[in-house]
């Protein structure tokens, strides 16, 4: 009795040990201490903004090659696709992000940054930071990268790791794969990714089976009026009366028309119209953004605002010519949907190689949305994007006794711990890619 409680004490001690330990483990430890961790620090230095990587992908392509892959640089902008060959196997692509954000870093880290860099949006010079993690996930993929190379005995297939500019700006997805990744590279069989978290403890994997990010459209909707004085309403149409009533039946959709159990965004974020106080204006102009986990729901939600607003024009008396217009753009993003089995597969994977309590399912409780998915569908690639917990548990202790909130991804405060954060990075990629192309 007592011997069979021992071991159970054991094996639980085991599994909860936050550093599970393994020769991959102990490998990825002494490459972090001996190289990832300066690199880290080099990155988190020096951020760049969205379609300005020019440094950063220079010093990645550099990092890869020198890990032994065979480097393309200048694809989609400065994208980067490296490939190491290694015999018969599947093909399977890990993503990583690079860019930073127009942010000024006031983490109190030492190596925080204070580069600065003229945007591109607005032609001011702007501090940059790496508020999102991206940081992170570039140094992991060097760290794969290396671990990958040197075990070369052990798995089988061909490995492309991918080096993605202007995430944050929901563009470099996109530009990458209208440079023919695919047909140039070759199409994956499997296509991986991960975002530190800054909601999770630090070193955990955080894995959903469903979707981890949402999918975002966005809409305008032009309303036309006709103008008159204010003092003489009935010789116009009031695109302001119209509008809220627009705005206001927008928010049915979600109410009424879908399933309490799928999740739906429908956010009217601008509303502009008129110029004075006296006066009937003759146009307004809705923007909204639009969240989705599914297609389906994305296209009750994209022709129910339609319907609503072409409609609500005829319920004000406009002319059918003279309609409410609405405009979606073609710069939405499909919903970001892991493949169940894949992901089943990896949970245990992980669990097995890192200790069962380091994988958990937190679930998001936003519709945030990524661009990975241009890399998943279009043609469909079986896909697992997974997060890992960048935050240390002394910091949600201490927000949770009251003091100081554990900041949020895209604050000037952002801070994730990078030992942690790079070697659960390294670790659950490596183990993902065993599964995948291991030669067991
Ligand atoms: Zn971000
Ligand atoms: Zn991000």
């Amino acid at each position: 009795m007592f011997v069979r409680y021992a071991v159970l004490f054991c094996m639980t001690l085991l599994l909860q040990s936050p550093l599970y330990a393994s020769e991959l483990n102990d490998s990825i430890k002494q490459d972090y201490d001996g190289y990832l961790e300066d690199l880290f620090d080099h990155f988190h230095r020096n951020p760049e903004l969205s379609l300005l990587e020019f440094e950063t992908s220079k010093r990645m392509a550099e990092e890869l090659r020198d890990a032994g892959f065979d480097v393309t640089e200048g694809v989609g902008g400065t994208g980067i696709i490296a490939i190491l060959e290694n015999g018969e196997g599947p093909m399977v692509m890990m993503r990583a992000d690079m860019d930073g954000l127009p942010v000024e870093e006031k983490s109190g880290l030492p190596n925080a940054s204070r580069k600065q860099q003229q945007s591109p949006i607005t032609g001011d010079a702007v501090f940059t930071m790496h508020a999102c993690g991206h940081d992170v996930h570039i140094t992991s993929l060097v760290g794969t990268a290396r671990q990958m190379a040197a075990r070369t005995d052990q798995w089988s297939g061909t490995l492309m790791l991918l080096v993605q500019p202007a995430e944050e700006r929901v563009k470099g997805a996109k530009a990458m794969k209208e440079d023919h990744i695919w047909e140039r590279f070759g199409t994956p069989d499997y296509a991986l990714a991960f975002h530190v978290n800054s909601n999770d403890v630090a070193g955990k994997i955080n894995i959903t089976e469903g979707s981890p990010f949402a999918g975002a459209d966005t809409v305008d909707i032009i309303i036309h009026g006709v103008g008159a004085h204010g003092a003489h309403p009935h010789r116009g149409k009031d695109p302001i009366v119209l509008g809220s009533q627009i705005v206001l039946a927008l928010q049915t959709l979600v109410a009424r028309e879908l399933s309490p159990r799928d999740p739906g965004v429908v956010t009217v974020g601008s509303f502009h119209s008129g110029t004075k106080h006296n006066i009937i204006s003759d146009r307004a102009h809705l923007q909204i953004t639009v969240r989705n986990t599914s297609q389906e729901t994305r296209e009750l939600l994209l022709n129910g605002i339609s319907r609503i607003a072409v409609n609500m024009g005829r319920v004000a008396g406009l002319p059918e010519d003279k309609l409410p217009e609405v405009i979606i753009s073609d710069e939405g993003v499909p919903p970001t949907i892991n493949d169940p089995e894949t992901a089943r597969r990896l949970k245990a994977a992980w669990a097995e190689a890192m200790g069962g309590s380091t994988v958990i399912f937190a679930p998001t409780k936003g519709m945030g949305a990524e661009d990975f998915p241009f890399f998943s569908t279009d043609p469909e690639i079986t896909s697992v994007y997974w997060q890992v917990g960048g935050t240390p548990l002394e910091d949600f202790e201490r927000e949770a006794a009251g003091g100081a909130p554990v900041p949020s991804h895209h604050s000037p405060l952002f801070k994730i711990a990078p030992e942690p954060s790079v070697r659960a990075g390294v670790e659950s990629t490596v183990v993902a890619l065993m599964e995948l192309m291991g030669s067991e």
